[in-house]
């Protein structure tokens, strides 16, 4: 555990982020806050490890904190919000949080091209963004990624991600998660 006032200090910033750029949207037909939210929910209801539900909730934490346009990806831009997120996080929890969340990016480019169906259902806006993160992997890009340890978290972060775009859920609020988030912190 980190001490108690870098824990402070850390689950702050993370409330600060969710607070100021929680309710903006990013192209699905919710806030990001909702998003990570249910996606977080999402990985608890199936019984997941407090690591795995602290890398659903914030997957897409880079998006809070990347202070690009709300309309990057439509410009044609990729925001590599899986990358800020994971650099951002990289101090506060162990490399399998911070991996599933840089990988969860490559684990939707990996599952589009091991599965059409899966492309075929994902949202409007994941079709979209998937063009500007690269398409779907290429045989070698597969290889390299079934070859990285954290690849399995990352695809199962991936699911609850893709799953957590409902209009309306009944899930718990952020601070539901604090003490989990503080469970996951590294030691300082
Ligand atoms: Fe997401």
């Amino acid at each position: 555990m980190a001490t108690d006032s870098d824990a402070d200090a850390i689950v702050g910033e993370i409330k600060g982020a969710f607070a100021t750029c929680g309710h903006l949207d990013y192209g699905e037909n919710i806030n990001m806050q909702e998003h990570m939210l249910q996606t977080a929910c999402l990985a608890e209801s199936e019984g997941a490890d407090d690591r795995l539900i602290v890398a659903a909730l914030l997957h897409d934490y880079g998006h809070l904190i990347c202070n690009m346009p709300n309309n990057t990806f439509a410009a044609g831009a990729d925001n590599y919000h899986e990358r800020i997120g994971a650099e951002a996080m990289s101090g506060w929890f162990d490399e399998d949080i911070v991996n599933a969340v840089r990988m969860h990016v490559d684990a939707k480019r990996y599952l589009c091209a091991r599965n059409p169906k899966y492309m075929e259902n994902l949202s409007a806006a994941s079709r979209l963004t998937l063009a500007v993160q690269g398409g779907p992997m290429n045989e070698k890009e597969m290889r390299e990624f079934e070859h990285n340890k954290g690849h399995r978290m990352a695809l199962r972060v991936r699911i609850y991600d893709d799953l957590g775009k409902r209009s309306a859920m009944k899930r718990p609020e952020l601070d539901h998660y604090l003490p989990k988030i503080r469970a996951c912190l590294r030691s300082h």
